[in-house]
């Protein structure tokens, strides 16, 4: 009787299939920053609420969750343009507004790492798997305790920050940039995201898009959105990384 396949290996078939590729290693990982190695996202979302009732914008609950990786002036420019008809937001009016928020954000205080972040990180390293920092975040309150938070993971050439970027995601531009920096190939790569934007550029960059849901949107949202694979947790995904690795190096 044939061995019954794994969830991960269906969805590496998947995949092969989706993008035409042949069977390759993983030798680099893009990974977001918001919701992947920071819990991050419920002060975002508090952060652009309180500025939404400032501006007297209608928002939704988990509005600002279906965001999550457009850069700062990307949403402003969104919410501007449903709650007053203008499309005419030049960059510095969206660089102060973006700055209320931020400055909220930085006043809800310190988060905290995602658990299950530093094993994932450890295990791409100990794997020899290039690490690329790929994040619609300008938010400096989190970008420069980065090394800190995860010594020995990220090079400072390796990021892609809302400064690299002029379009953002949904767009695939920062994982097509993030692929760069790396120099690999999409078919090498894989990227690792919680928001539905996030997963929308990652699969549209090519690479093998793993999403993870660490905040309010279910699983069924982000496969729509075109991740290859979704677990429910950070923990769970990097106990079945080194598994992942492996498979991909000596293929299926
Ligand atoms: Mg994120």
């Amino acid at each position: 009787m044939a061995k019954r396949k794994t969830k991960e290996q269906e969805a590496y078939s998947r995949y092969l299939e989706r993008t035409g590729f042949g069977e390759a290693p993983i030798t680099a990982a893009l990974i977001d920053m918001d919701g992947v190695l920071y819990d991050s996202m419920k002060n975002h979302s508090k952060a652009w609420i309180r500025l939404s009732e400032e501006l007297g914008w209608n928002y939704s609950p988990d509005e600002f969750y279906l965001y999550e990786g457009m850069t700062g002036a990307a949403i402003i420019r969104l919410m501007m343009k449903r709650e007053t008809g203008r499309e005419d937001v030049s960059d510095e009016e969206a660089k102060e507004i973006y700055s209320r928020k931020a400055k909220y954000f930085i006043e809800l205080g310190r988060v905290d790492k995602i658990e299950g972040a530093d094993m994932m990180l450890n295990t791409l390293r100990s794997a020899g798997i290039t690490r690329v920092l790929v994040t619609g975040s300008g938010q400096n309150s989190l970008l420069g305790r980065l090394n800190d938070d995860y010594p020995g993971i990220f090079n400072d050439e390796l990021k892609v920050t809302a400064l690299d970027v002029k379009r953002g995601k949904p767009d695939p531009e920062p994982y097509l940039m993030g692929l760069e920096k790396a120099g690999v190939q999409a078919a090498n790569a894989i990227v690792i995201e919680n928001a539905p934007l996030g997963v929308r550029a990652g699969s549209a960059s090519g690479c093998f898009t793993v999403g993870i849901t660490t905040g309010p949107i279910p699983e069924d949202v982000m496969l729509d959105n075109g991740a290859d694979i979704v677990y429910p947790t950070m923990t769970a995904f990097a106990d079945a990384l080194t598994n992942i690795i492996a498979a991909r190096n000596y293929s299926f």
